[in-house]
């Protein structure tokens, strides 16, 4: 069993996939071009969001923001203290300060009523994060940002398909960015992400940055990066939108049907009100973590550990932290989480294998 299947779901779309992908190479259309234009456009349409730049990858569709917000050192970013690296990575990268904030025990995402206690005259944003597939609550986070006259993106790497009161992930805030990594939600064949903004001039200011700040051939107006997707891979994510919400249905079924099968052995995952979750990853909680895993790789059923250590206690943050400062949940999040197989070709009959092996392992114990 896979984790992740990625080759059945090349072998079921692999006439048109490989189609596409000859097609830009008949083209030596290999940067920009109308492929890129199109997948813009088609994301565009999806989330409902007016404007949609392609980039190289869900990172740096962080980074491009805070170029655009033109971030100073010493300016303050709220992000939350359970996720992936990059959400706050960025941050610091761009010499600013990560402030981190607990989530909740119930979303995983930033538990809103401890955002204002972290805002200082320094804080410039909010870089929320909707994990494993469901969105943060960004109508709570909005509210905040408007009273202190802070911006806000979603980081919507896990959470392209998900909903929240009947509207799109990555069309809820300010700006929103998305990671096209294989093994998310909506993946290509490398790397890849998209950010996505209603707003007309910051678009284009980062569009302008993605490119090295050329707004003329070899004529520079900024700094930039050289953060371009490649054509070959919006060739293939456009075939892949096609039969994406298929696959949305399919995950949430698997994610329905384990949630029937391991409600009273293990803590599930919970959907808040008003939202529907793309299921980045399908994440149980037990205080048995380390030695059920252990006993599903003894039946050859992969599961991962997203993630083991909060980012305020990664050695990358050490500078930007007070060691004293406490993160409750995300330690204990980190101590018993663990994410099962779940793809958008998973079968039945392979859910219930991962729900027989959890179990024999508590029916052992
Ligand atoms: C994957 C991920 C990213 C980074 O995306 P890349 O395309 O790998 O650069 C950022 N934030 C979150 C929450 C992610 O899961």
């Amino acid at each position: 069993m896979k984790f992740c299947d990625l080759n059945k779901q090349y072998l079921a779309y692999k006439k048109e996939i490989d189609a596409a992908i000859q097609n830009v190479i008949n083209s030596s259309s290999f940067i920009n071009g109308n492929e890129i234009n199109l997948l813009e456009e088609e994301l565009a349409e999806y989330t409902g969001v007016k404007n949609v730049l392609c980039c190289s990858s869900g990172t740096d569709a962080l980074l491009l923001p805070l170029m655009a917000w033109d971030i100073q050192p010493g300016d303050e970013i709220i992000c939350p203290a359970f996720s992936y690296i990059a959400s706050g990575s960025m941050i610091s990268f761009y010499k600013a300060k990560p402030v981190f904030v607990d989530v909740s025990p119930i979303d995983f995402n930033m538990d809103v009523s401890k955002i204002e206690e972290k805002i200082t005259s320094k804080t410039k944003g909010i870089i929320a994060v909707s994990l494993f597939g469901q969105c943060a609550d960004c109508k709570k986070i909005n509210e905040i940002a408007e009273k202190y006259n802070l911006w806000v993106i979603e980081d919507g790497a896990q959470s392209f398909g998900a909903t929240y009161f009947g509207k799109q992930s990555c069309s809820l805030t300010d700006i929103a960015t998305t990671s096209f990594f294989p093994a998310k939600p909506l993946g290509c064949y490398g790397d890849g992400g998209a950010i996505f903004t209603d707003d007309d001039q910051l678009a284009e200011t980062m569009k302008i940055m993605r490119g090295h700040g050329q707004v003329k051939r070899y004529i520079h107006k900024y700094i930039g990066i050289n953060g371009r997707m490649d054509t070959l891979q919006a060739a293939i994510l456009r075939v892949k939108l096609k039969h994406f919400n298929k696959e949305l249905e399919i995950r949430n079924k698997a994610a329905e049907l384990y949630t029937g099968l391991l409600k009273d052995m293990v803590c599930v995952p919970e959907i808040q009100e008003g939202r529907t979750s793309s299921w980045a990853q399908y994440t149980i909680r037990t205080n048995k973590r380390d030695e059920l895993k252990a006993s599903l790789a003894e039946a050859e059923i992969p599961s991962i550990v997203h993630y083991p250590l909060p980012l305020p206690k990664q050695e990358a943050f050490k500078k930007d932290i007070n060691p004293n400062e406490k993160f409750p949940v995300a330690d204990e999040l980190s101590r018993t989480v663990l994410s099962l197989p779940l793809h958008g070709l998973i079968t039945e009959k392979e859910i219930h294998q991962v729900a027989d092996a959890i179990k024999k392992y508590f029916h052992h114990e």
